[in-house]
């Protein structure tokens, strides 16, 4: 945390919980993912949130994968989820899965049938909508309504046995049809699904439905705080009765809005889509905004923590600005990435009053950010140098403080040069650009009297390693893809990567450490690719140096 701030309502809360000596002074929280994708930074908001209050007030979380959906989720999502939770820099408890409940769950089934709450309808999907009427117009009870426990209880085994198809039968909560809560209108609790299980393979053939799982999973495990997203707003006071009528652990469960990002889409199901159809990678492009593509990108978990901090915890759905995360790991980054110099576009510069056969070693410092500094690299310098194309122009306007014919500019950690003329080819492009060095411009040397206003990168020619270089731009073109007329993917950014396959790097590069963040000066941030070898270097931008935002204080 950066700074202090005012208790968000979840933590006035627990204050308040914990004053009064509610369970035993004890903070259970816990992070509840369908293992059905990849997480996003919507998720990385409720991992911060979850763990994060557990910390603070001395308690534990557990990570619970609630996969009662069997056709939908994977061990592949459960690993990266597991990964995705360690890497952000939080441990669990207890990893558990709602599926270990599945006995304790059909025995609370079990247990509202004899109580007359519940009951086994043999209507169609279609029947059971038809029947439940509209939020002004009551629902009207159908014949199976009115079955006898006996019957149910033998229908349900009988379910449970397999006697039955998919789409036969459902067990349903026996409530009140006429609810204004229409989530209270005799909910499903299970249905027949003859279809293989994660973990429990073929032991079932019904299955729980969410809102029969999710609030006694939480009753099961006793978790004191169950922190969810505004839409279940209207499940609470089902899970609140179901845990009244089963008298079990009362966990109460308290709301907080969504986050919603600019530029991208927050749904698992979207994501999918656009893995599916090849419009990015993979769930861990350097574009989507899953924590695996942030770190891929190169993020840092401290950046994201820092970014779920700032945004703070709402009770209205909001939007927030993607150029905030972009500010979280600029900040990061200026402290931590190491300074090293790269030539994007490149063009070659020669010295013309430099020895052709001379090469110095000329030191750059890693980091001076970082008081005492973090040591430093050798840079070659010699006669025949890459620098960027858009730091020369043949004629160039008034304030331009890079090169053009006559112009002066200092070449960072090395001369100031003086462009004198240039070369083009048959089709006007300029090739090679000449230049006068003053030898007594040295960086570090006494260079009284000497100044020029600009300082640009470069890359020696016979040292430079060659590299690809990827920049990324917003995934999509418009704020808020999912809000438009039509489908999402019309509106992607059709240059949301631009891959530069002949970047010049210095030769320290060619030793750059997986996971670390580099600045490359002028040209943003970096990070190597996971896909990078020492035989073809490659290099994510993370994120460029500068943008508009101001900070909110
Ligand atoms: P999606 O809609 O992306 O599939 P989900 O809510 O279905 O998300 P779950 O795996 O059920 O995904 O979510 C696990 C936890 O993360 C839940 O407690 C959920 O409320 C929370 N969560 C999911 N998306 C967000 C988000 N955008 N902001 C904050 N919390 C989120
Ligand atoms: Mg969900």
């Amino acid at each position: 945390m950066s700074e202090e701030r005012a208790l968000n309502f979840i933590e006035e809360i627990i204050e308040e919980d914990l004053a009064k000596g509610l369970n035993d002074g004890r903070v259970l929280t816990r992070f509840p993912p369908e293992p059905n994708g990849y997480l996003h930074i919507g998720h990385a908001k409720s991992i911060c949130l979850n763990f994060g209050l557990a910390k603070k007030y001395n308690g534990k979380t557990n990570l619970r994968f609630d996969d009662t959906n069997p056709t939908k989720e994977e061990t592949e999502y459960v690993d990266s989820i597991k990964e995705d939770v360690k890497w952000l820099g939080f441990e669990w408890e207890k990893e558990l899965y709602a599926s270990d409940y599945f006995e304790q769950l059909y025995n609370f089934a079990v247990k509202l049938i004899e109580k007359g709450l519940a009951y086994v309808d043999d209507s169609t999907s279609e029947e059971i909508a038809a029947q439940k009427g509209t939020p002004t117009i009551p629902g009207t009870p159908n014949q199976y309504r009115s079955r006898s426990v006996e019957e149910n209880l033998q229908l349900f085994a009988e379910m449970r046995a397999g006697k039955y198809q998919d789409g036969d039968k459902v067990l349903r909560a026996k409530i009140d049809l006429s609810s204004p809560n229409m989530l209270l209108r005799d909910p499903l609790m299970y249905r027949i699904k003859h279809a293989h299980h994660h973990r429990t393979g073929e032991a079932w053939c019904i299955y729980p439905m969410y809102d029969f799982a999710h609030g006694q999973s939480d009753a099961i495990e006793k978790i004191t705080h169950s922190i969810c997203t505004l839409e279940f707003v209207p499940h609470r006071p089902l899970y609140d009765l179901f845990i009244k009528e089963l008298e079990i652990f009362p966990s109460k469960q308290y709301e907080f809005a969504r986050l919603n990002m600019t530029y991208t889409v927050m749904s698992k199901r979207k994501l999918m889509q656009l893995v599916a159809d090849g419009h990015v990678e993979s769930w861990d492009d350097p574009r989507m905004p899953t924590i695996s593509g942030l770190r891929r990108r190169g993020y840092t978990p401290g950046s994201i923590r820092e970014f779920c901090e700032r945004i703070g915890v709402a009770k209205r759905d909001n939007m927030i600005d993607v150029s905030l995360l972009e500010f979280c790991i600029r900040e990061d980054l200026n402290k931590t990435a190491w300074r090293r110099m790269a030539v994007l576009d490149p063009i070659k510069l020669i010295i013309t009053n430099y020895p052709e056969d001379q090469t110095e070693n000329l030191n750059g410092e890693n980091n001076p950010e970082v008081e005492g500094g973090e040591g430093g690299r050798d840079i070659p310098f010699s006669r025949e140098l890459w620098i960027e194309r858009e730091d020369f122009m043949e004629e160039p306007p008034k304030k331009f403080f890079r090169l053009g014919v006559g112009l002066s500019v200092r070449l960072k950690h090395a001369y100031i040069v003086k462009c004198e003329d240039f070369k083009k080819d048959a089709d006007g492009n300029v090739t090679e650009i000449y230049c006068t060095y003053i030898p007594e411009s040295k960086s570090g040397s006494d260079t009284s009297g000497i100044n020029v206003k600009g300082t640009i990168h470069w890359v020696s020619v016979p040292h430079a390693k060659t590299a690809e270089v990827r920049l990324y731009d917003r995934l999509f073109q418009v704020e808020d893809p999912s809000n438009e007329d039509g489908d999402f993917k019309e509106y992607l950014n059709p240059n949301s990567l631009q891959i530069l396959p002949n970047a010049y790097i210095e030769p320290d590069l060619a030793n750059a450490i997986p996971g670390k963040g580099y600045q490359f000066i002028r040209k943003g941030y970096f990070t190597l690719d996971k896909h990078s070898t020492t035989d073809k270097l490659i290099f994510n931008r993370t994120v460029g140096l500068k943008d508009g935002w101001t900070i909110k204080k």
